[in-house]
């Protein structure tokens, strides 16, 4: 079976972007434990504030409370440096503003490597990606391309399709649960049936599978777009 590439470990400061609250914890959280415990830098950005994301609460609850939901989260695996950039959630599109917010951040927190999300149309058969991930997604690729040189080393996306793995500890695991978890009112709506802790155990299983392609180990894997 052809293997993944080992995750590169040659630099100091990644940042993640995403659309919404709860977007690291779906998928990247473990793999973010473990470079904060190796003592790298970590910098979350987020365009929306996720306050459209929690059925029967309105933009001006649910937004500061997913903010707060955000950063306690991001605490549990090491992450102190958390920005919202108050884009309307559930109404991103890869516009010139938010590429250029992409570029800003880019620019002043000068990352070596950058993550972000899936975008393309479909996890999986029958399941269907947002279409904020799919903007947003595109706006960053785009925002990456134009950048002068020299820019980040990498652009890496996390979603279903892999060609990087980082090993995750069963700490790392543990970590990214906490911080899943940490996202309890939006998860107690989402799935009032199941507790919050099941959910996120569950959720974070699926993102840190043992890898046949990977040494029979545990890890979280990335796709690489540009280096
Ligand atoms: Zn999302």
């Amino acid at each position: 079976m052809a293997q993944l590439a080992q995750f590169p470990n040659d630099w100091q400061t990644a940042l993640v972007l995403v659309a919404h609250p709860d977007d690291p914890e779906y998928g990247m959280s473990a793999a973010v434990n473990r470079w904060t415990s190796e003592g790298k830098r970590v910098v979350y950005g987020l365009a929306t504030s996720g306050e459209a994301g929690i059925q029967g609460m309105t933009p001006q609850e649910c937004g500061p409370l997913r903010e707060d939901e955000q950063r306690a989260s991001a605490a549990r695996v090491g992450v102190n440096e958390v920005e919202f950039w108050g884009f309307p959630d559930s109404e991103l599109f890869n516009t010139p503003q938010l590429r250029a917010k992409i570029t800003e951040a880019i620019n002043r927190i000068a990352p070596d490597v950058v993550l972000s999300l899936f975008g393309g149309p479909e996890w999986a058969p029958g399941f269907p990606n947002q279409r904020d991930h799919m903007e947003f997604s595109a706006a960053v690729r785009d925002a990456y391309a134009a950048l002068p040189e020299p820019g980040p080393h990498w652009l890496f996306e996390s979603g279903p399709l892999a060609t990087h793995a980082v090993a995750v500890s069963r700490a790392d695991i543990d970590a990214a649960v906490k911080a899943l978890a940490e996202h309890r009112v939006y998860l107690e709506v989402l799935d009032p049936d199941t507790p919050v802790g099941e959910q996120a155990f569950d959720q974070v299983q699926r993102t840190t599978p043992v890898r046949d392609d990977f040494g029979g180990r545990r890890a979280v894997v990335f796709e690489l777009i540009s280096d």
